[in-house]
Protein backbone atom coordinates (compact mmCIF):
# COMPACT_ATOMS: atom_id res chain seq x y z
CA UNK A 1 0.00 0.00 0.00
CA UNK A 2 1.10 3.36 -0.88
CA UNK A 3 0.73 6.20 2.11
CA UNK A 4 0.47 9.78 1.98
CA UNK A 5 3.26 11.90 4.46
CA UNK A 6 0.84 12.79 6.74
CA UNK A 7 -0.61 8.93 7.53
CA UNK A 8 3.31 8.55 8.11
CA UNK A 9 3.03 10.80 10.49
CA UNK A 10 0.01 9.67 12.21
CA UNK A 11 1.67 5.49 12.48
CA UNK A 12 4.61 7.29 13.97
CA UNK A 13 2.57 9.22 16.62
CA UNK A 14 0.60 6.02 17.45
CA UNK A 15 3.20 3.72 18.04
CA UNK A 16 4.95 3.59 21.52
CA UNK A 17 7.71 1.41 20.51
CA UNK A 18 9.37 2.01 16.90
CA UNK A 19 12.53 -0.01 15.61
CA UNK A 20 14.07 2.12 12.92
CA UNK A 21 16.48 0.35 10.44
CA UNK A 22 18.60 0.52 6.99
CA UNK A 23 19.92 -1.04 4.20
CA UNK A 24 23.09 -2.85 4.53
CA UNK A 25 25.92 -1.44 2.71
CA UNK A 26 24.89 1.34 4.50
CA UNK A 27 25.82 4.89 3.41
CA UNK A 28 25.62 8.50 4.77
CA UNK A 29 21.80 8.57 3.75
CA UNK A 30 21.08 5.26 5.77
CA UNK A 31 22.95 6.06 8.46
CA UNK A 32 21.64 9.86 8.19
CA UNK A 33 17.99 9.12 7.88
CA UNK A 34 17.99 6.31 10.52
CA UNK A 35 19.68 9.09 13.30
CA UNK A 36 17.63 11.64 12.27
CA UNK A 37 14.49 9.92 12.83
CA UNK A 38 15.66 8.24 15.84
CA UNK A 39 16.10 11.27 17.51
CA UNK A 40 12.80 12.90 16.30
CA UNK A 41 11.13 10.21 17.79
CA UNK A 42 12.78 10.04 21.22
CA UNK A 43 11.47 13.83 21.28
CA UNK A 44 8.40 13.17 20.82
CA UNK A 45 8.75 10.12 23.74
CA UNK A 46 8.71 7.24 21.76
CA UNK A 47 10.74 4.34 22.54
CA UNK A 48 13.32 3.65 20.00
CA UNK A 49 15.97 1.09 19.09
CA UNK A 50 17.77 1.41 15.90
CA UNK A 51 19.04 -1.91 14.12
CA UNK A 52 21.85 -1.62 11.16
CA UNK A 53 22.66 -4.81 10.14
CA UNK A 54 26.29 -4.23 8.93
CA UNK A 55 29.60 -2.76 9.03
CA UNK A 56 28.99 1.00 8.86
CA UNK A 57 31.96 3.67 7.09
CA UNK A 58 34.54 4.65 10.17
CA UNK A 59 33.59 8.79 8.38
CA UNK A 60 29.48 8.24 9.77
CA UNK A 61 31.04 7.15 13.48
CA UNK A 62 31.25 11.44 14.20
CA UNK A 63 27.27 11.30 13.56
CA UNK A 64 25.49 12.46 16.82
CA UNK A 65 23.94 9.04 18.61
CA UNK A 66 25.90 6.56 16.25
CA UNK A 67 26.54 5.06 19.41
CA UNK A 68 22.95 3.84 19.80
CA UNK A 69 22.64 1.78 16.68
CA UNK A 70 23.04 -1.67 17.21
CA UNK A 71 24.87 -3.59 14.51
CA UNK A 72 23.38 -7.06 15.31
CA UNK A 73 20.19 -8.14 15.73
CA UNK A 74 22.22 -11.56 17.90
CA UNK A 75 19.29 -13.52 16.14
CA UNK A 76 17.39 -12.05 19.27
CA UNK A 77 13.63 -11.54 18.03
CA UNK A 78 12.68 -7.89 18.23
CA UNK A 79 9.54 -6.67 19.64
CA UNK A 80 8.11 -2.91 18.79
CA UNK A 81 4.48 -1.62 17.63
CA UNK A 82 6.04 -0.66 14.28
CA UNK A 83 9.93 -1.37 12.40
CA UNK A 84 10.63 1.52 10.12
CA UNK A 85 12.66 1.19 7.17
CA UNK A 86 14.73 3.43 5.30
CA UNK A 87 16.36 4.44 1.87
CA UNK A 88 15.43 0.91 0.48
CA UNK A 89 13.38 -1.91 0.23
CA UNK A 90 12.51 -4.75 2.91
CA UNK A 91 14.96 -7.61 1.52
CA UNK A 92 17.96 -5.14 1.95
CA UNK A 93 17.62 -4.77 5.88
CA UNK A 94 19.91 -8.18 6.54
CA UNK A 95 18.51 -9.74 9.78
CA UNK A 96 16.67 -7.37 10.85
CA UNK A 97 14.09 -9.14 8.16
CA UNK A 98 13.83 -12.40 10.61
CA UNK A 99 14.43 -10.43 13.73
CA UNK A 100 11.28 -8.21 12.92
CA UNK A 101 9.20 -11.22 11.13
CA UNK A 102 4.90 -10.65 11.86
CA UNK A 103 5.69 -6.87 12.78
CA UNK A 104 3.90 -3.67 11.73
CA UNK A 105 6.11 -2.39 8.63
CA UNK A 106 6.44 1.01 7.34
CA UNK A 107 8.88 1.82 4.60
CA UNK A 108 10.31 5.01 4.17
CA UNK A 109 11.88 5.52 0.76
CA UNK A 110 12.88 8.02 -2.50
CA UNK A 111 14.73 4.44 -5.08
CA UNK A 112 12.58 4.27 -8.14
CA UNK A 113 12.97 0.37 -8.29
CA UNK A 114 11.20 -0.18 -5.04
CA UNK A 115 7.96 -1.96 -5.71
CA UNK A 116 6.64 -1.88 -2.02
CA UNK A 117 6.62 -5.91 -1.98
CA UNK A 118 5.18 -7.06 1.94
CA UNK A 119 5.19 -3.52 3.41
CA UNK A 120 3.03 0.13 3.94
CA UNK A 121 5.51 2.43 1.30
CA UNK A 122 5.82 6.02 1.31
CA UNK A 123 8.03 6.40 -1.74
CA UNK A 124 9.22 10.03 -3.22
CA UNK A 125 11.31 9.03 -6.10
CA UNK A 126 12.20 12.79 -6.71
CA UNK A 127 13.39 13.09 -3.08
CA UNK A 128 17.54 13.55 -3.61
CA UNK A 129 17.87 11.42 -0.56
CA UNK A 130 15.88 9.30 2.18
CA UNK A 131 16.82 12.38 4.45
CA UNK A 132 14.98 14.75 2.55
CA UNK A 133 11.76 12.90 3.10
CA UNK A 134 12.46 12.70 6.93
CA UNK A 135 13.30 16.46 6.42
CA UNK A 136 9.87 17.30 4.95
CA UNK A 137 7.85 14.31 8.14
CA UNK A 138 9.90 16.83 10.43
CA UNK A 139 7.52 19.63 9.49
CA UNK A 140 4.78 17.23 9.30
CA UNK A 141 5.37 15.78 12.98
CA UNK A 142 6.28 19.50 13.78
CA UNK A 143 9.59 18.63 15.29
CA UNK A 144 11.81 21.49 15.79
CA UNK A 145 15.49 20.49 14.19
CA UNK A 146 18.27 21.11 16.47
CA UNK A 147 22.05 20.91 15.37
CA UNK A 148 22.10 17.40 16.15
CA UNK A 149 19.67 16.02 14.25
CA UNK A 150 20.28 18.54 11.24
CA UNK A 151 23.46 17.05 10.90
CA UNK A 152 22.80 14.13 10.14
CA UNK A 153 19.84 14.81 7.63
CA UNK A 154 22.42 17.46 6.36
CA UNK A 155 24.92 14.29 5.91
CA UNK A 156 22.84 12.21 4.10
CA UNK A 157 21.35 14.69 1.50
CA UNK A 158 24.33 15.99 1.03
CA UNK A 159 26.58 12.34 0.61
CA UNK A 160 23.02 11.14 -2.32
CA UNK A 161 22.95 14.37 -4.01
CA UNK A 162 27.75 14.00 -4.24
CA UNK A 163 27.54 17.55 -1.74
CA UNK A 164 24.36 19.19 -4.84
CA UNK A 165 26.10 18.29 -7.93
CA UNK A 166 24.00 14.99 -9.19
CA UNK A 167 20.65 15.51 -11.30
CA UNK A 168 18.40 14.17 -7.96
CA UNK A 169 19.63 17.67 -6.83
CA UNK A 170 16.10 19.99 -7.00
CA UNK A 171 15.19 22.97 -5.77
CA UNK A 172 13.53 21.57 -2.69
CA UNK A 173 16.65 19.88 -1.93
CA UNK A 174 18.54 22.91 -1.77
CA UNK A 175 16.26 24.88 0.41
CA UNK A 176 15.92 21.99 3.20
CA UNK A 177 20.15 22.10 2.93
CA UNK A 178 19.71 25.64 4.24
CA UNK A 179 17.23 25.91 6.71
CA UNK A 180 19.40 22.55 7.90
CA UNK A 181 22.61 24.92 8.03
CA UNK A 182 20.24 27.62 9.86
CA UNK A 183 19.64 24.84 12.06
CA UNK A 184 23.62 24.73 12.58
CA UNK A 185 25.55 22.72 10.05
CA UNK A 186 28.83 23.60 9.48
CA UNK A 187 29.25 22.17 5.68
CA UNK A 188 32.81 22.37 5.78
CA UNK A 189 32.74 20.08 8.46
CA UNK A 190 30.80 17.68 7.13
CA UNK A 191 32.33 17.52 3.56
CA UNK A 192 35.82 16.93 5.63
CA UNK A 193 34.20 14.50 7.78
CA UNK A 194 33.09 12.19 4.94
CA UNK A 195 35.62 12.78 2.29
CA UNK A 196 38.79 12.11 4.60
CA UNK A 197 40.11 8.63 3.74
CA UNK A 198 43.59 6.62 5.34
CA UNK A 199 46.10 6.84 3.00
CA UNK A 200 46.17 3.29 2.38
CA UNK A 201 42.55 4.21 0.58
CA UNK A 202 44.55 6.79 -1.45
CA UNK A 203 47.20 4.64 -2.45
CA UNK A 204 44.55 1.86 -3.21
CA UNK A 205 42.61 4.53 -5.27
CA UNK A 206 46.12 4.68 -7.46
CA UNK A 207 46.02 1.19 -7.86
CA UNK A 208 42.46 0.80 -8.83
CA UNK A 209 42.76 2.95 -11.30
CA UNK A 210 45.19 1.21 -13.11
CA UNK A 211 42.60 -1.25 -13.72
CA UNK A 212 40.39 1.24 -15.71
CA UNK A 213 39.18 -0.07 -19.28
CA UNK A 214 37.22 1.85 -21.78
CA UNK A 215 34.71 -0.05 -23.88
CA UNK A 216 31.76 0.76 -26.35
CA UNK A 217 33.87 3.83 -28.27
CA UNK A 218 34.49 5.36 -25.06
CA UNK A 219 30.46 5.41 -23.79
CA UNK A 220 31.50 3.10 -20.95
CA UNK A 221 34.22 2.89 -18.35
CA UNK A 222 35.33 0.50 -15.92
CA UNK A 223 37.40 -0.09 -13.21
CA UNK A 224 37.89 -4.16 -11.57
CA UNK A 225 39.13 -4.57 -7.71
CA UNK A 226 39.96 -8.31 -7.61
CA UNK A 227 40.46 -10.13 -4.70
CA UNK A 228 44.14 -9.60 -4.34
CA UNK A 229 43.55 -6.04 -5.06
CA UNK A 230 40.48 -5.70 -2.53
CA UNK A 231 42.74 -6.77 0.49
CA UNK A 232 44.92 -3.58 0.43
CA UNK A 233 41.16 -1.34 -0.09
CA UNK A 234 39.74 -0.54 3.14
CA UNK A 235 36.80 1.33 0.97
CA UNK A 236 36.14 1.89 -2.52
CA UNK A 237 34.27 4.89 -1.70
CA UNK A 238 34.74 7.49 -4.33
CA UNK A 239 36.53 5.19 -7.07
CA UNK A 240 33.83 5.38 -9.22
CA UNK A 241 33.74 9.42 -9.45
CA UNK A 242 36.97 9.45 -10.51
CA UNK A 243 35.60 7.21 -13.66
CA UNK A 244 32.65 8.67 -14.10
CA UNK A 245 33.82 12.25 -15.33
CA UNK A 246 35.90 10.98 -18.71
CA UNK A 247 34.81 12.90 -21.57
CA UNK A 248 32.07 10.56 -23.43
CA UNK A 249 31.90 8.29 -20.80
CA UNK A 250 28.15 7.45 -19.93
CA UNK A 251 28.25 4.80 -17.85
CA UNK A 252 31.23 4.37 -14.77
CA UNK A 253 31.43 1.26 -13.34
CA UNK A 254 33.07 -0.41 -10.74
CA UNK A 255 33.35 -4.61 -10.22
CA UNK A 256 34.61 -5.31 -6.64
CA UNK A 257 34.95 -8.55 -5.65
CA UNK A 258 34.03 -9.04 -2.21
CA UNK A 259 34.67 -13.25 -1.48
CA UNK A 260 35.11 -16.02 -4.09
CA UNK A 261 31.94 -15.80 -6.14
CA UNK A 262 30.24 -12.15 -4.67
CA UNK A 263 31.38 -9.66 -7.04
CA UNK A 264 29.31 -6.06 -5.75
CA UNK A 265 28.89 -3.69 -8.57
CA UNK A 266 28.39 0.09 -8.49
CA UNK A 267 27.42 1.90 -11.77
CA UNK A 268 26.99 5.71 -12.47
CA UNK A 269 25.36 7.10 -15.72
CA UNK A 270 24.80 10.69 -17.66
CA UNK A 271 21.97 8.93 -19.54
CA UNK A 272 21.29 5.04 -19.53
CA UNK A 273 18.52 4.07 -16.67
CA UNK A 274 21.19 1.89 -14.81
CA UNK A 275 18.70 1.35 -12.18
CA UNK A 276 16.98 -0.92 -15.14
CA UNK A 277 20.37 -2.90 -15.72
CA UNK A 278 20.58 -3.30 -11.51
CA UNK A 279 16.96 -4.83 -11.40
CA UNK A 280 17.15 -7.49 -14.39
CA UNK A 281 20.96 -8.28 -11.72
CA UNK A 282 18.69 -8.43 -8.79
CA UNK A 283 19.91 -4.81 -7.54
CA UNK A 284 18.15 -1.89 -7.96
CA UNK A 285 18.71 1.44 -6.76
CA UNK A 286 18.13 5.19 -9.25
CA UNK A 287 18.42 5.97 -12.57
CA UNK A 288 21.49 7.91 -12.72
CA UNK A 289 23.16 5.51 -9.70
CA UNK A 290 22.47 1.72 -9.03
CA UNK A 291 24.16 -1.63 -7.64
CA UNK A 292 23.39 -5.14 -7.83
CA UNK A 293 25.66 -8.67 -6.59
CA UNK A 294 26.96 -10.77 -8.58
CA UNK A 295 27.05 -14.30 -7.91
CA UNK A 296 29.66 -15.56 -10.05
CA UNK A 297 33.31 -15.66 -10.06
CA UNK A 298 35.32 -12.52 -10.87
CA UNK A 299 36.17 -13.22 -14.82
CA UNK A 300 32.58 -14.32 -15.18
CA UNK A 301 30.77 -10.99 -12.83
CA UNK A 302 32.77 -8.77 -15.32
CA UNK A 303 31.61 -10.62 -18.73
CA UNK A 304 27.70 -10.36 -17.02
CA UNK A 305 28.10 -6.68 -16.30
CA UNK A 306 30.47 -5.47 -19.58
CA UNK A 307 27.81 -7.28 -21.32
CA UNK A 308 24.46 -5.92 -20.17
CA UNK A 309 25.68 -2.26 -19.96
CA UNK A 310 26.91 -2.58 -23.78
CA UNK A 311 23.07 -4.16 -24.28
CA UNK A 312 21.85 -0.82 -22.30
CA UNK A 313 24.24 1.33 -24.17
CA UNK A 314 22.50 0.06 -27.19
CA UNK A 315 19.46 -0.25 -26.85
CA UNK A 316 19.83 3.89 -25.87
CA UNK A 317 20.54 4.47 -29.12
P1 LIG B 1 26.28 2.37 -4.68
O1 LIG B 1 26.88 2.20 -6.02
O2 LIG B 1 26.56 1.25 -3.75
O3 LIG B 1 26.56 3.73 -4.09
O4 LIG B 1 24.70 2.32 -4.92
C1 LIG B 1 24.06 3.20 -5.79
C2 LIG B 1 22.57 3.18 -5.51
O5 LIG B 1 22.04 1.90 -5.83
C3 LIG B 1 22.21 3.42 -4.05
O6 LIG B 1 21.06 4.21 -4.00
C4 LIG B 1 21.96 2.04 -3.51
O7 LIG B 1 21.05 2.06 -2.45
C5 LIG B 1 21.43 1.29 -4.70
N1 LIG B 1 21.85 -0.11 -4.66
C6 LIG B 1 23.11 -0.55 -4.65
N2 LIG B 1 23.17 -1.90 -4.60
C7 LIG B 1 21.88 -2.33 -4.55
C8 LIG B 1 21.26 -3.62 -4.45
N3 LIG B 1 21.98 -4.74 -4.41
N4 LIG B 1 19.91 -3.65 -4.41
C9 LIG B 1 19.18 -2.51 -4.45
N5 LIG B 1 19.71 -1.28 -4.55
C10 LIG B 1 21.03 -1.17 -4.59
MN1 LIG C 1 21.45 4.50 0.59
MN1 LIG D 1 19.39 7.27 -0.38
Amino acid sequence: MQLELKEVAKRLKAAKKIIVTAHVIPDGDAVGSSLALYRMLRALGKDVRVFIDDTIRKNLETLPDFDHIEQSTDGEKLEADLVVILDTQLDRIGGVRQATEGLPLLNIDHHVTNQGKGVDLYLDADAAATCEIIFELSKVLKVKLDRETATCLYTGIATDTGFFNYANTRPSTLRAAAELLEAGVEPHKVSEQIEKKPLADVVGECEALKTLKIFFEGKAAGLFIDEELSKKIESTEGFIDLIRIIDGVEVAFLLHCKAENFCRVSMRSKTVDVSKIASTLGGGGHIRAAGCSINAPFDEAKMIITHAIGEAINNAQ
